[in-house]
């Protein structure tokens, strides 16, 4: 009989080198302090950057929706699937982000694979930078677009590459706003200025800048003052937001397009109410509550600065993500195993996620971390980091 015994080398190659890893389990909802097989355990791991996933006008909201409309969409969004909420959701986020309209997919990680896979052909090229998020290799692998990869943030290569560009349709320049392992943000103000020269879009995913990054957390565009200037933004309620879902911000004509030729908005049903319900509560909130995001900044400062101090090392982070690069892979999972018996999770980071000598454990910083909490985490950094050498 047929059986999968052909996939089990690779797993055992994964326990050697130390990457295989079971699920996690916690027995409480997502917050700075969650219960693991019966501990209380501060965890620095989550994207829940503004604890919204608690928040009560996030609660209410999704009570109310389920209702008003039931639990599931029944559908697509071209044929039934499409709810007053759905609509409002994106009014709410087109006006928050100060674009002509807004198009809502199911997770981020679909509205990149919807919008590279459809606005890409044969005749265009799309240049990329080499740290960009997995859902925009795998939405550029949906196409037969010319690719090029460009250094880290390096300008000079994405300049070689735009001059390499001018025989093409089309010139897609796609950035992440916020890296997600290294938590530095892009150069956008030089990125837009070379894609003007050039005659390039741009398209920035701020999955981890929605809610951080910009008056009331609106994303880099809005952090550096470049409205209108940036073509696509696509955006995530999954994080910072508190549910989950995307979107993509940008012009009308974008939105119709995407509307008839995306593939993942095309064959998956929408949203249920309750969570397009929380995505609109969520904006709200942060318009209403900006010290939400002043709080998760000055969090963010103090520790960062700590950590510095006790000497460990945080890379290129300049956001609420800090890794601390710790080097070979075992030693960023010993790091990370012994700071959980200490009662603090910090996930471990290694090859391929990273380059094999960055191994890393990854703290994300909330806003709902008190003082108290902080300053428990870095005993516990500083107790694992001396016992195992680190600092
Ligand atoms: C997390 C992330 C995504 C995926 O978003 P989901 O809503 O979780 O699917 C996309 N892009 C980047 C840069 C991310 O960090």
């Amino acid at each position: 009989m047929a059986n999968f015994d052909y996939l089990s080398p690779e797993l055992e190659q994964l326990k050697k080198e130390g990457r295989y890893r079971p699920l996690t389990v916690w027995d409480s909802g997502s917050g700075p302090w969650m219960m693991l097989n019966g501990r209380k355990i501060l965890q620095m791991s989550s994207n829940n950057y503004l604890g919204l996933t608690n928040h009560p006008e996030l609660k209410k909201a999704a009570i109310e929706a389920i209702e008003t409309y039931g639990a599931g969409s029944g559908s697509v969004r071209t044929i039934t699937g499409t709810l007053r909420i759905h609509d409002e959701l994106e009014q709410e986020l087109a006006a928050f982000k100060g674009t002509e309209a807004t198009l809502v997919f199911q997770s981020g990680f679909t509205t990149n694979q919807g919008i590279l896979g459809s606005i890409l052909g044969p005749d265009d090229v799309v240049i990329s930078d080499e740290l960009n998020h997995a859902s925009i290799i795998d939405g550029i692998r949906l196409t037969k677009a010319h690719r090029k990869v460009y250094a880290h943030k390096d300008l000079d290569q994405l300049e070689q590459c735009l001059k390499e560009s001018g025989n093409f349709r089309s010139r897609v320049v796609v950035t992440d706003g916020v890296f997600s392992m290294d938590g530095d943000i892009a150069p956008l103000p030089q990125i837009v200025e070379l894609a003007e020269r050039y005659d390039a879009i741009v398209y920035v995913d701020d999955a981890h800048a929605s809610g951080v990054l910009g008056r009331h957390g609106k994303g880099s565009t809005d952090h550096f003052n470049l409205h209108g200037r940036v073509h696509i933004q696509v955006g995530t309620l999954s994080k910072a937001i508190g549910a989950v879902g995307g979107y993509m911000a940008g012009s009308q004509l974008l939105k119709d397009y995407l509307i008839h030729k995306a593939r993942s908005f095309l064959f998956s049903t929408s949203q249920p109410p309750a969570v397009a319900a929380m995505g609109l509560a969520a904006i709200r909130v942060l318009k209403s509550s900006p010290e939400l995001t002043e709080r998760l900044w000055s969090n963010t400062d103090y520790f960062r600065t700590r950590l510095n101090t006790l000497g460990f090392d945080t890379g290129m982070s300049e956001t609420p993500i800090i890794p601390i690069i710790v080097g070979n892979p075992a030693a960023a999972m010993q790091f990370s195993d012994a700071l959980l018996e200490e009662g603090l999770f910090a996930q471990g980071i290694v090859y391929p996620t990273v380059a094999m000598d960055k191994g890393r454990v990854r703290l994300i910083i909330t806003a709902s971390h008190t003082e108290d909490d902080l300053n428990f985490a870095l005993d516990r950094l500083e107790r694992a980091g001396k016992r195992l050498g680190l600092i």
